[in-house]
């Protein structure tokens, strides 16, 4: 059986996903179930549980995963400083985390509240 996370499969081609993002450090594609206009979800090609678990050696995927955040949102053009872009990094229940695999869901394309539901 495989021990590969469910973002692990994607990132091989093992499932389908819309990829819309790739470098070295990172891969992103759109969520299955968007919350809004644009939903795209960056992951480390190194699968750390959750931003918790991530240590010192992780410094350059946790670095790229943002950088790779502003190149998703200037490719897919919502980086106008206007309207803008939320980046959400669930860990743990009460946060809604479900892939124990961590990512940077990017939001955009509606106003989004604030304070988060
Ligand atoms: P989180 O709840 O923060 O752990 O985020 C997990 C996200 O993965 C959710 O927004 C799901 O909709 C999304 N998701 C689950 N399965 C897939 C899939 N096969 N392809 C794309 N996104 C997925």
């Amino acid at each position: 059986m495989s021990d590969k996370t469910l973002f692990q499969k994607i990132i091989d081609r093992e499932i389908p996903a819309t990829i819309v993002y790739e470098d070295d450090h990172c891969c992103a594609f759109n969520d299955i179930t968007p919350q809004a206009p644009v939903h795209v979800l960056i992951v480390p090609r190194k699968p750390i549980p959750r931003v918790g678990d991530a240590v010192a050696a992780d410094q350059a995927q946790l670095g790229a995963l943002l950088l790779a955040a502003g190149n998703v949102a200037r490719q897919l053009g919502v980086d106008d400083r206007t309207k803008g872009f939320r980046l959400v990094i669930n860990q743990g229940a009460d946060a809604g985390e479900t892939v124990p695999h961590m990512h940077v869901h990017l939001l955009a394309g509606r106003p989004l509240d604030w304070p988060p539901g």
